[in-house]
This record gives C-alpha cells, sequence and structure tokens, in this order.
C-alpha cells in the first residue's frame, strides 16, 4: 500500500497526458503538485482533466479547444485545434507579442458561438470577477460545447470569500493577506483573488445559468489522486 505522505516512491501506471505506460513518483506530501508522471512531468489535476475529456467528450481532440494560462503543452500535443493564450497586461486583447496571444477571460474578444471547448487549469481563483470570466467563457462557446476546468475548492470552507477586488484605477484591496501561485507568464506570481468555499456549484451555477457537474476520481492505475482535485464541466445546450 503507498502512503498518501510516502515521498520518492514510485509505481507503475498509465498516463492519461502522455499517453503511454509510464512511472509515476511521488517527490513529496503534497500530491496536487509532487506526484508526478516521470515521462511528461504531468501533475494530478492535468491528469484528470484529460481523463475526464476522454470520457465525457471522446472526439475532443478533433475538436477546437482554447486554453487560458496553459502551464505545459499537454493539451497543445494532444489537440489537433488547440489555441492559448495568456493575460498580458501591456497587450490588447486579441492580439499576439512574441508569438503569445493576448486575452482576457472576463472580457473574451473571441465570437459568440465559437469554439468547442474552453479549458482553464487554475485560472478562476486569480481572476477579479468569476462571474463575468465563466459568462464570457460560455458566450464563447458553441452549443453542446464545454468549458472543462480545475479550481481549488475548499470543501471546509461553508461561503465563498474574495481575498481582493480592484478599482477602477487599478488599484488593488486586498481584504485577506496576500496570496501568490505560481504564474507561466510575468513575474512568475499570481495573486488568488478568490477563496473558492463547498457553495462553488451553486454560484458558478448561477453565475452561468448552466449547470455545473463535478468530478471525483481517485485511480492510482492513472496517477490521478490529490487533495482539490476536481474537475468541473458546464455544457451550454
Ligand atoms: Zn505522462
Amino acid at each position: 500500500m503507498l502512503a498518501e505522505t510516502q515521498a520518492h516512491t514510485s509505481h507503475a501506471g498509465y498516463c492519461p497526458c502522455c499517453r503511454h505506460r509510464t512511472t509515476f513518483t511521488i517527490h513529496g506530501p503534497w500530491l496536487r503538485d509532487e506526484y508526478l508522471c516521470d515521462r511528461c512531468q504531468s501533475i494530478p489535476r492535468q491528469r484528470h482533466l484529460i481523463r475526464i475529456l476522454d470520457t465525457l467528450f471522446p472526439r475532443w481532440r478533433w475538436s477546437s479547444m482554447h486554453e487560458s494560462s496553459p502551464s505545459l503543452p499537454i493539451l497543445a500535443k494532444q489537440c489537433w485545434r488547440y489555441s492559448y493564450s495568456h493575460y498580458l497586461p501591456d497587450v490588447t486583447p486579441g492580439s499576439t507579442k512574441d508569438g503569445i496571444r493576448c486575452e482576457s477571460i472576463e472580457a473574451l474578444t473571441f465570437a459568440d458561438n465559437s469554439l468547442d471547448f474552453f479549458v482553464t487549469q487554475d485560472v478562476l481563483e486569480h481572476v477579479f470577477h468569476p462571474d463575468r470570466a465563466l459568462r464570457e467563457i460560455h458566450r464563447v462557446l458553441k452549443p453542446g460545447g464545454a468549458h472543462i476546468f480545475t479550481a481549488p475548492k475548499h470543501e471546509a470552507l461553508a461561503v465563498t470569500r474574495c481575498r481582493a477586488t480592484i478599482a477602477d484605477d487599478g488599484s488593488i484591496d486586498y481584504l485577506l493577506p496576500e496570496e501568490y501561485h505560481g504564474n507561466p507568464v510575468g513575474d512568475g506570481k499570481a495573486l488568488v483573488t478568490w477563496d473558492y468555499g463547498s457553495d462553488f456549484e451553486r454560484l458558478a451555477s448561477e453565475w452561468v445559468g448552466a449547470t455545473v457537474d463535478t468530478f471525483h476520481t481517485v485511480d492510482r492505475t492513472q496517477g490521478i489522486d490529490a487533495a482539490f482535485n476536481e474537475v468541473f464541466v458546464i455544457v451550454k445546450r
């Protein structure tokens, strides 16, 4: 039996990210970031997200997909019609800089009903207006399309709380001590703006006016096991 906190243990399995037999290695007690595929370095939430795509939408690899703020090119390698963007503060949304497209998910430049899939992995806890972001993503999806996403949901927190707000002049008001996660662009730091609680799906459903489905999976044969490892799906009807 592999203990949750047993570091530097390895086991064989199949990785949904690199689609190979592989070895998974636990490098430390925080499985969410430290339970890696030796071949592609993917983490549990990335493997879980692809498993959910494979299960619910078997033809996703041949569909149009846009990802906001990817950290690893896992989906890019698998999806033939993949595009991505980052939020770059000094770049006009919809234009590119050094080959990278800039988009704000609170005000996307895509046309209505234009994409089959939109993916955000640990992005929504860093936006100031998640209600706007979820509605914008829903707007650009085709009917039948889906937003597939991860975001830390704190089960012990009954009510979702805002950690920081932004004023019209861009100044930030910190309601709670500043907390940062890694950011693939910019200075490498992304401010946490919201702590999502057990009411998250109800809020998201109200914001978008659609059903939010939550997937919990524990399957170490595919390296899927960690805290905060839910994958959420909102299909546009
Ligand atoms: Zn892998």
